[in-house]
């Protein structure tokens, strides 16, 4: 006899919704997961979890999980539900039609940083061997790319500098464009313990976020900067430390390339660079930039935690630059309590990047063009790969509207809802001759699919995450996969279709590949993560245990190179049609456009968007409290019901994005990062109005 809700069995696996990478046992009666307790030995966690993590999963057995693959001939068409086989055969005829007709070029991959690192590592393969080109991209296209070539061209290699335990020994910590209270909850629980026992805030952020304050804390300096201006600020921080002699000469001379600090001291030190010079382009006070500056390079270890607010602008890449430039100046990086982090926004994002989703980099961040990869590949593979970058996920929309690009394979990632500009997304896939979507639920991006692969949850698959302090997770299956396979398969099977023969029977065979084709990832095995729990690469015969800190002793790319840091304003500008600035982010309950927690039955779920407005700006326009108003751009216009707050300054307002009926990335612009073309998404000139509504 089974007592209601008497777990049988428990495993361990590990969280899908946010970068810290918790760790749950899921504890199960037969195949129901009667619930998610978080697990004491979690690394990242240590029996800590958020509400996402422990409560929405329901969405693993909601009714809109699609069970059958489907197919249709048009998207005019009705779908069809076919079996896999006919529907790999359909997708497979279709996509070699297009490589026949139009090239091998015509066609690539999205992937999703929600998926683990063997599925990510085969959508790669796929690309690059089977339909013989490197037109594959993430969806960290659209959040951390600027990342990764920030901290590629300064430090050698794009991941957080320390694991989550370091926190623990910081004396200053500086949050910018993060709000991890919401964001990445349990990493912040250890945040505000330090900060409780008193360690000094620095926030850099338009909004007075639930991080600047807390019940035991207060920031010793909030800087609540215009949205766009984060080099001018992070400039200006440099410049007061240069100018007042702050930096760290020792370790300048030590770790870095001196004649490049010279030049880039001699840069920064120019007076437009000044915090009064700047003042009335960043709406920061001078005082509070020069507060900053000192208590970051003179206040013991300073460790630098930054989101999706430095990278989602037109120079993310460069504020990123600007960030390691700050971190070398002051010496902060290379032991406990310093570093540069940024904090993932998805479960995988780290993973995503590090196995190759990049069209100019194989696993392991290694350019396409570098001869002696491409041999390690071809001696493995049995192929030739492309020596020159394919498309990002903007040229595969342009050139489909163009004409030139044919066929996508897009799995885990709804770009319809979750990219800019809608309407060129929309106008790019309604030009494809073949979309295959391969997701859980019939998204929105679906609606201009042929071929519809359903996917598997994270519950019902091995494999593993990566989490944002490069920590290699087990994901381990705890029931069996509702439509009949894990995602890693339906690629391998699609991929076999293409002509392929590959034959894994488990994802530890594909990490088995990984770490036999990418160094940094030559000492990880499956054994060896049930031995340890989990591994932070990199782990090889130098760090067989893995590497908790990076840069100790050297940087990955030996000395650590100063790049200059010129402000550019963008080209989103307010003005009299549009005279307020939107900037976007996320609550704690919920989770980006909200596919998986507005599926989970609970009434936590069921919350708005909302926009966030000052009552200077609110009275101008006879808003009240929870009145209907119209946000628009000059890319599009939603309805939001409005509150009234002084969280955001005046003339700027704030909306989260996780509800379909706002789509709040109809009304943002099309501008992106200048090195990674990862979109704007944080700065849009918009009007608001009451309104009656949607
Ligand atoms: Fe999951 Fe992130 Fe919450 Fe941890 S903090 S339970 S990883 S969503």
């Amino acid at each position: 006899v089974i007592e209601l809700g008497t777990p049988q069995r428990e495993v361990i696996t590990t969280c899908a919704y946010c970068g810290v990478g918790c760790q749950f046992k899921a504890e199960m009666r037969g195949d129901e997961l009667v619930r998610m307790t978080p697990y004491k030995h979690g690394k990242a966690n240590r029996g800590h979890s958020c509400v996402k993590g422990r409560f929405a999963y329901g969405y693993a057995s909601h009714s809109d999980r699609i069970l059958s693959p489907m197919i249709r001939d048009s998207i005019n068409d009705p779908w069809k539900e076919v079996s896999w086989a006919e529907a790999m055969e359909f997708a497979a005829n279709r996509m070699k039609g297009i490589i026949d007709t139009h090239g091998r070029h015509s066609v690539g991959v999205i992937t999703s940083s929600r998926c683990t690192n063997e599925e990510t590592y085969l959508v790669q393969k796929l690309t690059r061997a089977v339909f013989r080109n490197n037109n594959t991209d993430t969806c960290a296209r659209v959040c951390h790319s600027p990342t990764g070539y920030g901290l590629g061209q300064t430090f050698g290699t794009s991941a957080g500098t320390q694991d989550f335990d370091s926190v623990e020994h910081a004396d200053v910590i500086m949050v910018i464009g993060a709000n991890p209270h919401s964001g990445h909850p349990v990493f912040a629980s250890r945040m505000k313990k330090r900060l409780r026992k008193g360690a000094k805030l620095i926030v850099i952020d338009p909004r007075r976020t639930e991080t600047v304050q807390g019940a035991h804390y207060k920031a010793a300096h909030h800087l609540a900067l215009t949205p766009g201006t984060n080099v001018a600020v992070v400039s200006a921080l440099a410049h007061v430390i240069v100018t007042e002699g702050l930096f760290d000469e020792d370790f300048i001379r030590n770790r870095c390339d001196w004649d490049e600090f010279q030049a880039y001291a001699e840069f920064i030190s120019q007076p437009q660079f000044s915090p009064e010079a700047v003042q009335l382009l960043t709406g920061v006070k001078a005082e509070e930039v020069r507060g900053a500056a000192r208590l970051y390079a003179k206040g013991g270890n300073g460790a630098i935690y930054y989101g999706l607010g430095v990278t989602e602008h037109s120079q993310g890449s460069t504020t990123v630059i600007g960030i390691a430039n700050l971190a070398m100046l002051t010496g902060n990086v290379g032991r406990p309590g310093v570093g540069v982090n940024p904090l993932r926004g998805q479960n995988n994002v780290q993973g995503s990047c590090d196995m190759g989703s990049f069209p100019h980099e194989l696993p392991g961040y290694r350019h396409v063009k570098g001869e002696a990869v491409r041999d390690i590949y071809r001696e493995v593979w049995g192929v030739e790969i492309d020596n020159e970058p394919g498309l990002r996920i903007p040229n595969m929309l342009d050139a489909a509207v163009e004409g030139t690009f044919k066929g996508l394979y897009c799995q885990g990632e709804d770009i319809l809802q979750s990219d800019p500009d809608t309407k060129h997304v929309a106008a790019g896939l309604a030009a494809m001759d073949c979309v295959i979507v391969h997701d859980l639920f019939l998204n929105e991006t679906a609606n201009y699919a042929h071929v519809f692969f359903p996917g598997s949850t994270f519950l019902e698959k091995d494999g593993t995450f990566t989490n944002a302090e490069r920590r290699i997770n087990r994901v381990r299956k705890v029931m069996a996969p509702r439509q009949g396979y894990a995602d890693w398969e339906v690629t391998q099977m699609f991929a076999n279709a293409m002509g392929a023969e590959w034959g894994y029977t488990h994802p530890a065979q594909i990490m088995e590949e990984i770490a036999l084709t990418t160094p940094s990832f030559a000492g990880v095995t499956y054994e060896k993560l049930e031995t340890m729990g989990s591994i932070q690469w990199p782990c090889n015969e130098k760090s067989p245990e893995g590497t908790p800190l990076m840069h100790v002793d050297g940087f990955v790319r030996g000395k650590g190179r100063f790049i200059n840091t010129e402000y550019v304003a963008t080209d989103e500008r307010t003005g009299p049609r549009f005279p307020l600035l939107l900037t976007t982010g996320r609550i704690l309950s919920q989770y980006n456009v909200g596919a998986q927690t507005r599926r989970t039955a609970n009434v936590v779920w069921h919350d708005q968007d909302i926009l966030e407005i000052h009552p200077h700006d609110a009275e101008q326009r006879g808003i009240k409290e929870g009145d209907w108003v119209k946000l628009a751009s000059r890319s599009g216009e939603t309805a939001l019901r409005a509150t009234i707050t002084d969280r955001v300054n005046p003339g700027v307002v704030y909306t989260t994005f996780h509800h379909p009926d706002t789509q709040a990335n109809v009304v943002t612009t099309d501008f992106s990062d200048w090195a990674t073309n990862c979109p704007e998404y944080k700065v849009t000139a918009v009007q608001v109005a009451l309104s009656n509504g949607p």
